[in-house]
């Protein structure tokens, strides 16, 4: 009988999120319903990859936002509630993280920063 072995759980992903262009461009962009561009490179690698970072705007106000990557690799988006309380990602919809997926870390990281979210957890 072959031995059955437990796979180990992907490590988290830790890095480096930041808002292409300055923080206070990146602000008013958001601020105005534009995209901004948010950068991000995982620790240990030395690439970054690029995502646009769009508010997604409902009649009540900020309904969340949709994060896209668009590289070589090809194109994917994902959807996140405006408090980042969740994120369609693959990883995100089979691991429960302590603080989530790669993408609703950036986000969270990036928007902070720029005082359109509140700083806790
Ligand atoms: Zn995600």
């Amino acid at each position: 009988m072959p031995a059955v072995t437990a796979r180990k759980p992907a490590p988290a992903k830790h890095g480096t999120a930041r808002l292409v262009g300055g923080n206070d461009r990146a602000r008013e962009a958001l601020l105005s319903g534009l995209a901004a561009e948010l950068a991000v490179r995982l620790a240990g690698q030395d690439e970054w990859t690029a995502y646009l970072l769009e508010p997604r705007l409902a009649p009540a106000g900020l309904a969340g936002w949709r994060l896209v990557r668009y590289d070589e690799g090809g194109y994917a988006a994902y959807d996140l509630p405006a408090d980042l309380s969740g994120c369609d990602c693959p990883d995100a919809r089979h691991r429960a993280r302590q603080g989530g997926c790669k993408h609703r870390r950036a986000c969270r990281a990036a928007l902070t920063r720029i005082g359109l979210l509140a700083a806790k957890e």
